[in-house]
């Protein structure tokens, strides 16, 4: 192998930051960081045999590529302080370089500790890192990726397990990661490092047949080049025009798919840049007006752009003596998201503007981010993670179109079914058929790239079991599971019916009769509420009791107060039973009660008193074995509880939420985000001291502008 040394040198890196860093002082905190990290590497020597310094160089220099800003070029000089042995603490980073540098360096350190390894937990660690990672800035992972590409063009450096080690986590985390937030130019280079390293022959067999057909196909495609700008030109469409190499391992991986060399006709390739996207229309027109396009090659980008934000159009066509030609058409802004993904942010805005749109594209735009914030949402094991975000996030994916035109990525092998609870649980829920390309298709059916998958749908159709078994997504497994034992505003409602009329069975009370039109608008007005569908749902939710509903109709008689024993306290147990003790007592947690609710106690077949909330549903279908309970004032102890937050928007505000609720010295065991009728809905358990507690926190979650409501969850 190659050891070719880069010599960067810093006059040439500071020339790199200068020709886009315009502000003085911003190259002055720039360079004064580098000053500082050179000081502190000094005397360490790479295994290159450089001076340490140069890595920083490299991994500067790389992100100038990308327009990094300030905060984050700073942090590249300093990426590697905190790890090596540099006698410098984050402490000392905060007072020289700020808080935000230091955040950014220390984010970077987070992942650079994790060694990689095959090994699931490893695995599990390196991904949950990632994740946080991005949730926090972006420029991490950004700076992570530089850092990587930079250490796989020196690879040769190091001893040969290492070698295979590093190119394989290059190959199965980084460039994938890469790929997801757009940034084509470090993907593809990660890539073509990380083949050479672990599929040497293979590499330098496809080099070696590309160099011999270079001189022919560059003959070729000059040619086709002048052609296409001669006739853009005749229309007078100002535009840039170029050949354009495929990566070597894009071919080794079409070569992999069974493909010959000599018919992977996309290895001739011209790109054409244009100033505005009616311009790329037209050139495509024109284009295809002299030369046949190839039938279903052509695909655009632009009305539909790739999840990562990637617009183009792509037609293959018939081009001079025969040769087919790859051809993207797209608009120089086009350009430079295709190459820099999320970090054209840079390029495109004020820098100071671009951290605020990195961050709202990682989380609105890029269904990586939010497929891997699903998964870490869903209840999966360590493991079933892994495999997760590796078959459904980094790998594999196909991209299939709504009857509407819209793009969802799924992971390879994945069904209607996954697809329906891709676009909304509850299209999951009521599927009864799918329609593929126009054809009817079984519901375990494996999509296909491209596929246009209609969903047909039954409001009245619940989930089958037999879905858990062919389902590819743990979104879609999970969601089904859960139909079967949680509870969505349906099941509530349907429990909320069953209840009721239950409940009026039982006390011999005609439906018709409670619910005559004017009891019914004595009733709506009492609970706010405007239709028996919410009263159902608010009795089968808990939030109501069935006997307050009828209590407001038919007063309720005098209860005969049983006559209280006297109570002995035991004051280690949190509740008091009337009369005994000894009593094994536990909370039910159903309804969670916390000290300071209104409860009863139920005493179980063997296992002593359940404590109940006494508007929990679930004491309305257990006989009569209440008994008296009451909170030990001198309880001490924290309570969980269970919130649902309802939100009135899409937008992921779960780092918010959970700072909202920390700021009340409250303790989060776990909160999840699912979406319901496409608006955000949390999951949220918590630890409070009890019901005062709670109540100032729904106070202070009442006042916050994207939440609609909060309910306590009766299960
Ligand atoms: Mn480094």
């Amino acid at each position: 192998m190659t050891k070719t040394k880069d010599r960067i040198t810093s006059k040439e890196v500071m020339e790199a930051i200068k020709k886009y860093i315009t502000d003085e002082d911003d190259f002055l905190k720039i360079k004064n960081a580098y000053l500082f990290a050179k000081e502190k590497h000094a005397g360490q020597v790479r295994k290159t045999g450089e001076d340490y310094i140069s890595h920083p160089l490299n991994v500067v220099k790389i992100l100038t590529g990308v327009y990094a800003d300030v905060p984050t070029l700073e942090a590249a000089f300093l990426h590697d302080i905190l790890e090596q042995d540099c006698n410098c603490t984050a402490d000392d980073l905060e007072r020289e370089f700020g808080r935000e540098v230091t955040s950014l360096v220390l984010g970077v350190t987070k992942l650079s500790n994790i060694h990689f390894s095959t090994e699931n937990e490893y695995l599990i660690d390196y991904y949950k890192k990632i994740i946080v990672g991005m949730s926090e800035d972006v420029r991490v992972i950004i700076i992570k990726l530089a850092d990587s590409l930079h250490n796989m063009r020196t690879l040769w450096a190091l001893p040969k397990e290492r070698q295979k080690a590093k190119a394989n986590e290059a190959l199965e985390i980084l460039a994938p990661i890469a790929d997801h937030l757009g940034i084509h130019k470090i993907k593809s280079e990660l890539e073509d490092l990380a083949l050479r390293y672990l599929k040497g022959e293979v590499f330098y067999d496809i080099a070696e047949k590309l160099n011999k057909s270079k001189l022919e196909r560059n003959a070729t495609v000059n040619e086709m080049l002048q052609e296409v700008s001669n006739l853009l030109n005749k229309h007078e469409i100002n535009h840039e025009i170029k050949g354009r190499a495929k990566s070597i391992y894009s071919i080794y991986n079409k070569l992999n798919k069974g493909k010959k060399f000599s018919d992977i006709y996309d290895l001739l390739a011209l790109r054409i840049i244009v100033n505005t996207e009616q311009e790329c229309y037209l050139a495509l027109g024109i284009i295809h007006s002299k030369f046949r396009p190839l039938p279903k090659r052509f695909k655009d980008y632009i009305a539909m752009p790739k999840p990562n934000m990637y617009q183009s159009l792509h037609t293959t066509v018939f081009g001079i003596d025969g040769y087919l030609f790859e051809i993207q058409i797209r608009t120089h802004e086009m350009d430079e998201v295709a190459e820099n993904g999320i970090a054209s942010h840079w390029a495109y805005k004020e820098q100071r503007d671009a951290k605020e749109a990195m961050k709202s594209t990682t989380e609105q735009k890029l269904q990586f981010f939010k497929a891997i914030m699903e998964l870490s949402n869903e209840k999966l094991s360590n493991e079933e993670f892994v495999n997760s975000v590796k078959e459904e996030v980094l790998n594999n994916n196909i991209y299939v179109f709504t009857p509407k035109g819209d793009v969802i990525e799924l992971p390879r092998g994945a069904t209607p079914i996954d697809f329906a609870y891709k676009v909304h649980s509850k299209v999951g829920e009521t599927t009864v058929g799918a329609i593929v390309n126009n054809c009817i298709v079984p519901l375990n059916y494996e999509l296909q790239n491209n596929d246009i998958v209609k969903i047909n749908t039954n409001k009245n159709s619940t989930p089958s079991k037999e879905w858990i078994n062919f389902v590819k997504t743990a979104g879609a497994r999970n969601r089904i599971k859960s139909f079967f034992t949680k509870n969505e505003r349906e099941v509530y409602i349907e429990r909320g019916k069953y209840l009721t009329e239950k409940a009026l069975r039982k006390k011999k009370i005609p439906f018709n009769e409670l619910f005559s039109p004017e009891n019914t608008k004595i009733i709506f007005d009492e609970l706010k509420i405007k239709k028996l569908d919410d009263l159902y749902l608010n009795i089968g939710n808990g939030k109501t009791s069935i006997n307050t509903v009828i209590h407001i109709i038919y007063k309720p008689e005098e209860k005969i107060v049983k006559k209280k024993a006297p109570v002995k306290i035991d004051n280690n147990a949190d509740i008091i039973v009337s009369g005994i003790d000894n009593v094994k007592v536990s909370l039910a947690n159903c309804c969670n009660p916390i000290f300071g609710d209104d409860i009863i106690g139920y005493i179980t077949k063997g296992s002593g008193i359940t404590v109940h909330r006494s508007n929990c549903h679930n004491l309305a279908t257990l006989d009569d074995r209440t008994i008296e309970v009451s909170w030990n004032e001198k309880s001490a102890k924290k309570y969980v509880s269970n919130l649902i937050i309802y939100s009135n928007t899409r937008d992921n505000n779960m780092v918010d939420l959970v700072q909202k609720i920390s700021m009340q010295d409250i303790n989060i065991e776990r909160i999840n985000m699912v979406f319901q009728r496409e608006v955000a809905v949390y999951e949220v358990t918590i630890y409070v001291s009890g019901l005062k507690q709670l109540n100032n926190l729904l106070l202070q979650l009442d006042k916050i502008s994207y939440i609609d409501k909060v309910e306590r969850l009766i299960r």
